[in-house]
């Protein structure tokens, strides 16, 4: 099976499942857990943050981030795309009582100016107060788009003169970094908090790291265990995040790489109407109006291909870890002989 609905689909390589059997655990809700410990420091000192903390998933390192932030009533800013508006599952509203103000822009990207064109007048006491601003890198159903870093940094200024907190959902974020080849000490600059999966591209079953400043993660692990995410001997899975750290952050750029082949097969096939631009390991395209989604992806199952229905006719693939060079041929060559 060539399964390239998510990069979510990968297993632990015999390597990262020896190296998590080895490892030291200890009781993590006492942070007596030196693997987890481990990870947190590592994970903060890349980025340039004072603190890190494990979470089981990035939904619930984002959710926490939007409860430090926020009090109830409040409102965040975010693209009308993002993954904490569109799949977390309300968990804006469930877990904090606040509300989402969605803007649009370019491919799952805000703009400063359509930031502060979205902030309510912290005296107009009829609306809600804006308190936090939130963006994706790489975005997800903008289809693996990068910010240009100095775009991040005029929102920080927008940030910083309204008093607004700025989170970052990194669930990609080192795809983001490999692509562009930043330094991820600037995102630890600007950024309140930032979530990393370690789940996605870098291949650990499970696991997301959120960063903070001091000041911001002071209730963080209170708000992780009222999230129910605190966690015994959980560093066997932090292992698996800490040996992604060392040998699966370099190797995502051959995702990106296959990526960019399989935009440009797709772009030459007569049943394509568009393939959107592929800067990372997402690749978003739409078929001609007379091509039946449902039977495009049926067909390609029969050829033991596996893709993601976005919905509204776009479609979607994700390269990752898992999907070998072999399976790349085999793609390309079942792509270019779809008969439709
Ligand atoms: C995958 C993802 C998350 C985290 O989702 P989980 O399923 O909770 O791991 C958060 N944000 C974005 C943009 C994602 O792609």
């Amino acid at each position: 099976m060539i399964d390239l609905r998510s990069d979510t689909v990968t297993k632990p390589t015999a390597e990262m499942l020896e190296f998590m059997m080895a490892a030291e655990v200890g009781d993590d809700v006492y942070k007596e857990d030196p693997t987890v410990n481990e990870l947190e420091r590592r994970m903060s000192e890349l980025f340039g943050m004072d603190e890190g903390l494990y979470f089981p998933t990035g939904s619930m390192a984002n959710q926490a981030a939007i409860k430090l932030h926020t009090q109830p009533g409040e409102q965040l800013i975010a693209h009308e795309y993002s993954h904490v508006y569109n799949y977390e599952g309300g968990g804006v509203s469930f877990n904090s009582g606040v509300s989402c103000k969605l803007i649009g822009g370019d491919r799952g990207m805000i703009t400063a100016e359509n930031v502060e064109a979205a902030i309510n007048p912290p005296d107009f006491y009829h609306s809600p107060l804006t308190s936090l601003v939130c963006v994706e890198n790489t975005t997800n159903k903008g289809g693996g788009a990068c910010y240009d870093f100095s775009e991040l940094e005029r929102i920080k200024t927008v940030c910083d003169n309204n008093g607004l907190r700025y989170h970052m959902d990194g669930a990609r974020l080192m795809n983001a970094l490999v692509a562009n080849n930043e330094n991820p000490n600037n995102y630890g600059r600007i950024f309140d908090t930032i979530s990393v999966c370690l789940s996605k591209g870098l291949g650990a079953p499970m696991g997301t790291v959120l960063l903070g400043t001091r000041e911001a993660m002071k209730n963080a692990m209170r708000i992780r265990k009222v999230l129910g995410g605190g966690m015994r001997q959980i560093g066997y899975m932090a292992a698996a995040g800490l040996y992604a750290l060392d040998h699966h952050i370099e190797r995502l750029g051959e995702d990106h790489q296959h990526a960019l082949e399989i935009a440009l097969v797709l772009k030459s096939q007569s049943y394509v109407k568009t393939v959107e631009a592929t800067e990372t390991n997402i690749i978003i395209f739409y078929l001609e109006d007379h091509i039946n989604e449902e039977k495009f992806i049926k067909d390609l199952l029969s050829r033991n291909v596996k893709i993601s229905d976005m919905g509204q006719g776009k479609l979607r693939m994700v390269t990752h870890l898992d999907y070998s060079k072999d399976m790349h041929e085999t793609l390309l060559e079942i792509l270019s002989d779809y008969n439709h």
